[in-house]
């Protein structure tokens, strides 16, 4: 069965970036997803299109297939007294702000500076090129309760209550 919209595809990779450190892993065929459903980014799922269980492949994804390229306006200095008093704000810290057109977005602190904190609301992999070493492990047809969900339910997918 080949890869195609609305196959759940169960798959394990290794993500890494472009010096070779593994950003991400699952290997323990824990991962599936609903291929056409925006599950994972475009540059893997496209390379996958077509693709059959047992098959192995290389996917190098440039940012504008991933999580786009960074992009310096999302960094800004914002006062101190924002963030909760009782709060140590330290480098890497993730808070949720509301971005410029009133959306919930997550933002990661990379600098304070007396009664100035620098945060980043770039995605953390914005502007990274990634590299996917893939096994399909198993295609299978989607549930029509998984195709009205757009997620895969079972092992390596959603647990409903
Ligand atoms: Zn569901």
């Amino acid at each position: 069965m080949q890869i195609e919209t609305h196959k759940v595809v169960t798959l394990n990779y290794t993500l890494t970036d472009k010096d070779g450190n593994i950003i991400d892993k699952s290997t323990d065929n824990s991962f599936a997803y609903l291929h056409g459903a925006n599950n994972i980014i475009p540059g893997l799922e496209n390379a996958l299109s077509g693709k059959k269980a047992g098959d192995n492949l290389n996917v190098s994804v440039t940012p504008d297939e991933a999580y786009g390229e960074r992009d310096e306006a999302k960094t800004q200095d914002v006062p101190r007294n924002m963030f909760p008093e009782d709060a140590e704000i330290q480098p890497g810290m993730q808070f949720h702000a509301q971005g410029p057109n009133g959306e919930m977005i997550v933002v990661t602190v990379v600098n304070i500076e007396d009664d100035t904190v620098t945060v980043d609301g770039n995605h953390p992999l914005a502007g990274v090129h990634l590299n996917f070493a893939v096994e399909v492990v198993n295609v299978r047809d989607a549930s029509q309760e998984e195709l009205e969900h757009g997620h895969v339910h079972g092992p390596g997918g959603h647990h409903h209550d």
